[in-house]
């Protein structure tokens, strides 16, 4: 499934332009890589490892999520705009139920469950918002068993991509290599502020589209 950075509608999976709006719909790869991780650590694998710990007062189970759906790292970029001021929460919502709209008329599977319970629950939205934004932020006020957590996973996935690249590589050298980066994990390179224009120009059409955001 694709959708329109431009004017959020859904595209035809043959079509390069969307018929909506005729603009060619891209996200840069920067914005597109650091979004995936923000969806993944900062936000799925976050909020799980977090009930683990309200419940158990620790992380017990360790997961291996299923890839991303494309809505979510659209989502993302919309929540990422919003550091730079393009997107307030309010037009975050607005953009979320024009998606909620066309997704009635799109046959039901299970790779929608999850955005499609972020969608239904305006509290989960303002917490992706909310998470997203502070994946960029590297977390400030996360808790530290749940921040042990994500770092062990990060480096369990980068230590399989390592290999997956080089499989002359042991576990133990690829796990070596793995924490030399400078970030220890496999986190792709932050977007910068000015690289975070670049997508508000994209977003900035959604934004006008949505009404209630005036105050900004
Ligand atoms: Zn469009």
């Amino acid at each position: 499934m694709k959708i329109c950075i431009h004017c959020a509608e859904f595209i035809d999976g043959e079509s390069t332009k969307c018929t909506s709006c005729g603009n060619v719909p891209s996200i840069p790869t920067v914005i597109y890589n650091f979004s995936e991780d923000a969806v993944s650590y900062g936000y799925q694998y976050r909020i799980r490892y977090e009930d683990q710990v309200k419940k158990y007062g620790r992380v017990r189970i360790m997961y291996s999520l299923p890839g991303i759906h494309e809505l979510f790292i659209f989502l993302a970029g919309a929540a990422l705009s919003g550091i730079v001021g393009n997107i307030s929460t309010d037009g975050f919502k607005a953009l979320c139920n024009k998606i909620l709209r066309q997704l009635r008329n799109v046959q039901p599977d299970n790779s929608l469950d999850e955005i499609l319970n972020l969608l239904n629950d305006e509290n989960k939205l303002i917490e992706f918002y909310e998470y997203v934004q502070a994946y960029y932020h590297d977390m400030p006020h996360i808790n530290r068993e749940v921040m042990i957590a994500l770092r062990q996973e990060r480096l369990a996935n980068a230590v399989s991509d390592l290999i997956k690249e080089d499989q002359n590589l042991s576990p133990g050298q690829a796990v070596r290599i793995a924490m030399s980066k400078p970030d220890n994990q496999n986190m792709y390179t932050k977007p910068s502020i000015d690289e975070l224009k670049v997508i508000m120009d994209c977003y900035r059409n959604l934004n006008s589209d949505s009404k209630n955001n005036d105050a900004h």
